[in-house]
């Protein structure tokens, strides 16, 4: 097999190209290499593929040519040493922490994480003797106040999930490094194309590829990236031996989706823009946010920080929890969903579905409150869907 790899193409060229490896068919897409295992020539090859003196495939938990082609295609993406493909982002996000640490240690984490994300540092790793610390994400101080001698990761997602605040990348990078932790940034709400964590000082970047990389509903995925050292000597053994492995259809599912991802969210992000400028000073919202607009809190962040704006919007309903639902239930071409980044627009209320768990006060810190409807913008005409909202927004 033959491998494609050029750094100096630009983005939406390698999110097409990049990768790929072509059998000596000289086949146009990339091909699915359902097996499970491979064949061996001989006794001693097994074993010296065995021993890592011969390159090689050997089983599909390690690797497999279809995952290896989406790992290089999102390591070229992200400007990443290496990557490696999980069955889901929670896959990801659970085998990049547990592997940082062991037991006596210490993490430090944003409050406003996606739901599952934080049970993972909140409730899995205390249970393994591993302390949790959770702080107000866009308060630098309480970063640097949660710091213990034990401390050896840090992790954040920013846009974050529904309230899209905004954490500064960089500032907390250079506080993981002065208490020798590493960081990992969950950038799926930004995606690959607007935010790029490890130029901006984190160690380890992580992602839902169920998102926008697939963006059309098909299957999940996840995708763990850093440097090779971080790779090989932190990730791989857990995840081989622990085995969250993608399947190799998903991950061609997901290569594909990669060819269009540009396409995709600068639609997605374009058709946003424009139903938040034409929505934000609705009567029957308390609140527009998005990280797109001048208007957002940090704003100056953002242009430091992030490429493009978003394909999410957060809108608070006047009136909270019942014209919220009403809002919702109204709506005939956007449906109602938790998922996110999907060809398809989208709404959530995360009060009641993906932060149910968590106390009201506990909602409150993270910045979500009983009338917030999360709205992932798809990739329909823009003004139907601005009908959609304006049509249900006056039933309320
Ligand atoms: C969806 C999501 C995850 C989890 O991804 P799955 O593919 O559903 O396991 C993690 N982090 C964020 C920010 C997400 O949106």
């Amino acid at each position: 097999m033959t491998t494609q790899r050029d750094p100096d193409y630009r983005l939406e060229t390698r999110l097409v190209h990049e990768g790929q490896q072509r059998t000596p068919f000289g086949e146009t897409c990339e091909a699915l290499f359902i097996t499970q295992g491979f064949i061996y020539e001989s006794a001693e090859s097994a074993e010296r593929r065995f021993l890592n003196e011969e390159p090689g495939y050997s089983y599909s938990r390690y690797s497999n040519p279809t995952i290896d082609m989406f790992e290089q295609r999102m390591a070229s993406l992200e400007g990443a040493e290496a990557a490696r493909a999980t069955a889901s982002g929670m896959a990801a996000v659970t085998a990049a922490m547990v592997s940082q640490v062991q037991a006596g240690d210490h993490v430090v984490a944003a409050r406003g994480l996606f739901g599952s994300c934080r049970w993972v540092v909140e409730d899995l790793l205390p249970r393994f003797g591993v302390g949790c610390t959770l702080v107000d994400g866009m308060d630098l101080d309480a970063w640097r106040k949660a710091v213990r001698p034990e401390t050896k990761a840090f992790l954040l997602e920013t846009p974050s999930n529904p309230s899209l605040q905004i954490i500064d990348i960089a500032a907390v990078a250079k506080i993981s490094h002065e208490a020798g932790a590493t960081l990992t940034v969950d950038n799926v709400f930004a995606t690959p194309l607007y935010q790029r964590p490890l130029a901006l000082g984190a160690d380890c970047v992580v992602y839902s590829a169920t998102k926008h990389i697939d963006g059309q509903g098909r299957c999940l995925g996840g995708v763990i990236l850093g440097s090779t050292e971080f790779i090989e000597n932190k990730v791989q053994q857990f995840l081989r031996m622990t085995g969250p492995s993608i399947s190799p259809f998903n991950a061609w599912v997901l290569l594909k989706g990669l060819e269009t991802l540009s396409l995709r969210v600068e639609r997605q992000t374009a058709n946003a823009g424009f139903l938040a400028d034409a929505l934000h000073n609705h009567p029957k919202l308390t609140n527009l946010t998005y990280p797109g607009r001048a208007d957002h809190p940090q704003a100056e962040l953002i242009r430091r920080q992030m490429s493009g704006g978003s394909t999410m919007i957060a809108l608070d309903v006047k009136g909270g929890k019942e014209a919220a639902f009403r809002f919702m239930n109204a709506l005939r071409l956007i449906r109602i969903s938790n998922n996110l980044g999907d060809a398809k627009s989208l709404v959530t209320h995360p009060a009641t579905t993906t932060h149910q768990r968590f106390a009201p006060e506990l909602r409150a810190e993270m910045g979500i409150s009983d009338g917030i409807v999360r709205l992932s913008v798809g990739l329909e005409h823009r003004e139907d869907l601005l009908a959609d909202l304006v049509n249900a927004l006056e039933r309320v």
